[in-house]
């Protein structure tokens, strides 16, 4: 696998605390327009992955690659927003008291786009911009409502369209359907295949039933490497899958 063409690349990636490797010569490469899926047991490296990618947890060695030339390693986490990667964390945080449009309205304003200079004389965005992506996640219906008295599940799909108000080219998800209900879970899996046609996406799960859903590539870690990487299928059958997370 190379760096030039892929939208991500992690090579070699090690990342230790006080003497402890979580991550450990982890190499990932993600091509553009693909979403995949991590997966993993508890202490496997996920969050450490995402935090080095965003710049959050600078890896002691490795590369870190970008749209195949940003080295991420160099960046600070404004700067790799910057380049267009945003990340969904585990919690809904939405502004409660706003209505849902004007959570889309806030994140169109910016931070990162120029749309803040073109709009923000006028202090206003178009209509049409936000019920674009409130359909796009599904809220439409939902546009005048305060964002507090939102189900779980759509306050999550409300942050996920902040972050694709701000057009990423990758898009960091972290346990999406954790709390969702069935219904949910089954929508937010078409949602971000939706999604997937326009970004890059990442998505770290443990839901086995969505990760099914998602119909993607998967990769599984374990103590900071990759273990096993393929369709969901082949992975859920590796035996080193089994016994090290599925089995358990
Ligand atoms: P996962 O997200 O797959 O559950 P993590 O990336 O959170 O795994 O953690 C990997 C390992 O690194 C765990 O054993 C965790 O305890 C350890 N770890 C993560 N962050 C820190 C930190 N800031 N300080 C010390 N140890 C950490």
């Amino acid at each position: 696998a190379s760096a030039k063409g892929s939208v991500l690349y992690l090579d070699g990636v090690s990342v230790s605390f006080d003497g402890f490797r979580a991550l450990n010569e982890l190499s990932l490469v993600l091509a553009p327009g693909e979403m995949r899926a991590i997966i993993g047991p508890n202490g496997a490296g996920k969050t450490t992955m995402m935090d080095v990618i965003t710049g959050k947890t600078r890896p002691d060695e490795g590369e870190v690659l970008f749209d195949g030339t940003h080295d991420l390693t160099m960046l600070d986490e404004a700067e790799i927003a910057n380049l267009g990667i945003g990340r969904k964390f585990q919690k809904p945080t939405v502004f409660e008291f706003h209505t849902v449009a004007d959570n889309i309205r806030l994140a169109l304003k910016g931070p990162r786009t120029t749309r803040s200079a073109l709009f923000g004389a006028r202090n206003r965005i178009p209509d049409d911009a936000i019920d674009e992506v409130l359909s796009r996640v599904r809220l439409i219906e939902h546009r005048a409502r305060p964002a507090g008295d939102l189900s779980h599940g759509q306050k999550q799909w409300l942050e996920i369209g902040m972050l694709l108000a701000q057009d990423p080219k990758l898009l960091l998800v972290d346990e999406p359907v954790a709390g969702m209900t069935d219904a949910e879970t089954e929508d937010t899996a078409e949602l971000l295949r939706e999604i997937a046609t326009r970004h890059s996406v990442v998505v770290v799960e443990h839901d086995m039933s969505f990760v099914r859903a998602l119909g993607v590539k998967v990769t599984c870690l374990h103590e900071g490497s990759v273990l096993a990487e393929g369709r969901i299928d082949v992975v859920s059958a590796d035996e080193r899958v089994i016994e090290v997370y599925l089995g358990r």
